[in-house]
């Protein structure tokens, strides 16, 4: 583990962060005015192992506000699916490169943005918080290290 860069802890000020796709052909500001409105956390449902193509989801919940595509960017393409429970999930990603960007439920459509933290340009800056659907946690996963008693596991 590497020491996150000392501007990011410092919290008085807001936290700027850029994001792109794999070819940058959509690029995005994510600006917090506190960083305790940004969350990221795993997620081991089967949803998420499909959509990142990998053991687990990780994404980064922001609120709405805090993140924007840059002016110059690319618009990203949007798919829609029944998340299996009945509800519809979107998810933006780029459609030259198929690099995933963000996600979110209808519910929370106007009011939060779940921000793919690999999309991040320094995504050490937000380290996860938690944890969701463990009982689908891939047996070979290592436990999580750091503040483990604030590790929400759900
Ligand atoms: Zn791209
Ligand atoms: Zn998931």
């Amino acid at each position: 583990m590497t020491d996150i860069n000392p501007e990011y802890a410092n919290t008085k000020r807001p936290l700027k962060l850029t994001g792109a796709c794999y070819c940058r052909h959509l690029t995005y500001l994510l600006k917090l005015e506190d960083r305790k409105n940004a969350k990221t956390t795993l997620c081991h449902c089967a949803n998420c192992k499909k959509a990142f193509g990998g053991a687990f989801g990780l994404t980064t919940k922001v609120p709405i506000q805090a993140f924007r595509y840059d002016a110059g960017s690319g618009k990203p393409t949007i798919h829609a699916a029944d998340n299996g429970m009945g509800s519809t999930v979107y998810r933006e990603f780029c459609s030259k490169c198929g690099s995933y960007i963000c996600e979110y439920g209808e519910q929370g459509k106007d009011t939060f943005r779940s921000i793919v933290f690999g999309s991040l340009d320094e995504p050490s800056a937000l380290p996860p918080k938690g944890e969701w659907f463990c009982s689908q946690r891939e047996d070979w996963m290592p436990v999580i290290p750091g503040k483990l008693a604030q590790f929400r596991k759900q």
